[in-house]
């Protein structure tokens, strides 16, 4: 009876599901989700009737159910009937979608490069002032096209930008702007793609939307009681507009660690919250990226990789527990592995950190008026609070109704289960220690492996 207690699981995650969809079609409200959860339970009645023999056939029939009674309405509702019909949509015109779009371009494939904002790479113009990669620039580079070489080992935030824009007019690759892509569905054998100005029918779609794209903001006690500034490390631009303020910056990521020393380096009275054991990396070791360490080790067993990385970082740093920098019991390289999150690549703080020019505090108890206790017991008076907590995908509001393609943190499974999501792709999901931006242009190329014939121009 496996099929049968599989089948039940199969048939209350679809419940779930319709549930769900019917309530992003109509807000929440009356008759619509009414209707598609009475259509789910007769579909559900008669896949039960037509028992087949396999789990699968019947999971199809109840995602079939789904497409006709919740999904179909809910683009006819939008016009959608009138899609244009072609190859591929890509989602995003930051890296990974600019990788795709060159990839498939090459193999003479149509699609729409949709973007949501007005230029290219929007996510890299966003980012504050001082960030340079923390990846070398000749592991960094998209296909076809190497960065100039006339740029530094790590170039700066508006070299990205600049090369991701000479990308984009090299390729030929003309994004449709102002192009929010609101959800993707199943339709039939083809995906239906509705953005807030058009809908696009394709036989793939390729989700490029970036894995830092919803700012995560955690919930603290009294935080409305904070009189300063709390701003994400998404709307932080530079240190200069806090020069004198005290200021605590939330998070011992990249990011994080970075913030804090523009904001030492601009004159702030900064404190960097650091709520548990990390991992610290130098970025470079005798002058050679860390990352190219990293890729030339590759076929090394990981615990051997994870004792050099230690060894290094123990050398270069020492033992940092007496500034409160508590070392993570997992190596750098599992921590990746295991929790797709990155060391602290370090391009500077520690050194701040061990002058006593950048203070190191435990985790946040709570909010107060004046600025916040924490877990140590020591209140802090603050100006402004800078959340450097990381980010979602916030893929699944784009895929509402396609329960078993992400994971319960929102992330694309490895590879998109059969059979419910064939010609649905993901580029630049996947945090590897060799660099994301290294590993989208193995992705791009894979997804145009997956999508077209050989290729036919060669360089
Ligand atoms: C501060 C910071 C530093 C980093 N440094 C490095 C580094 O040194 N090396 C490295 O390898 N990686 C680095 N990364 C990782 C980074 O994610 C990649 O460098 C790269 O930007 C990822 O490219 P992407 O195209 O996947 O995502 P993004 O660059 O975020 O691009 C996604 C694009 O999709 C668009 N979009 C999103 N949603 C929609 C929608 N619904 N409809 C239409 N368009 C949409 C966005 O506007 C954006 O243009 C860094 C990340 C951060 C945050």
């Amino acid at each position: 009876m496996g099929w049968f207690s599989s089948w039940t699981h199969a048939r209350r995650a679809h419940a779930r599901s319709h549930d769900r969809a019917a309530r992003a079609c109509t807000g929440e409200t009356g008759a619509a989700a009414l209707v598609a959860r009475e259509s789910e339970t007769s579909c559900a009645n008669s896949a039960e009737r037509n028992q087949t023999t396999t789990t699968t056939t019947t999971t199809r029939a109840l995602q079939q159910c789904h497409e006709q009674h919740v999904l179909r309405p809910w683009y006819r509702d939008r016009a959608v009937e009138s899609a244009r019909s072609i190859d591929a949509v890509i989602v995003g015109a930051g890296p990974a979608g600019l990788a795709t779009a060159a990839c498939l371009k090459r193999r003479g494939l149509s699609f729409e490069l949709l973007e949501r904002a007005d230029q290219v790479g929007s996510s890299w113009r966003n980012h504050y002032a001082r960030l340079h990669l923390h990846t070398a620039r000749n592991h960094s580079a998209l296909p076809f096209t190497p960065f100039p070489k006339h740029l530094p080992t790590y170039p700066s935030r508006q070299d990205v930008v600049d090369y991701l824009e000479s990308y984009a007019r090299e390729h030929g690759l003309e994004p449709r702007f102002d192009t929010d892509v609101q959800r993707v569905a199943r339709d039939g054998e083809r995906w239906i793609v509705l953005a807030t100005n058009g809908a696009w029918r394709a036989k793939h779609v390729v989700l490029a939307t970036g894995y830092n794209r919803v700012p995560r903001v955690p919930v603290w006690p009294d935080r409305e009681l904070f009189r300063g500034r709390v701003l994400h490390s998404r709307d932080y631009r530079t240190g200069k507009d806090f020069t004198k303020q005290r200021v605590l910056v939330v998070g011992a990521g990249n990011s994080g660690a970075e913030i804090a020393l523009d904001l030492c380096e601009q004159g702030a009275a900064v404190s960097l919250c650091i709520r548990g054991p990390i991992n610290v990396i130098p970025r470079d070791l005798l002058g050679i990226p860390a990352q190219a360490i990293g890729i030339a080790t590759g076929w090394q067993p990981d615990a051997i990789t994870d004792f050099i990385m230690r060894m290094a970082s123990r050398l270069v740093f020492g033992d940092l527990s007496k500034w409160g920098i508590e070392r993570k019991k997992k190596g750098p390289l599992r921590q990746i592995l295991d929790e797709q999150s990155i060391p602290l690549i370090d391009v500077g703080t520690i050194r701040r950190i061990k002058k006593g020019e950048i203070a190191v505090v435990p985790g946040i108890e709570r909010f107060t008026e004046r600025g916040v206790l924490c877990t140590d017991g020591r209140a802090h008076k603050l100006d402004v609070v800078v959340l450097a907590t990381g980010y979602t995908t916030g893929l699944a509001t784009i895929l509402a109704g396609l329960d078993d393609v992400l994971d319960a943190k929102g992330y694309p499974r490895a590879a998109p289960p059969e059979p419910s999501s064939p010609g649905l792709h993901f580029v630049g999901f996947a945090n590897v220690p060799t660099g994301l931006l290294r590993q989208i242009a193995i992705q791009a190329r894979a997804v145009a492996d997956a999508l077209g014939p050989p290729q036919l121009v060669v360089r």
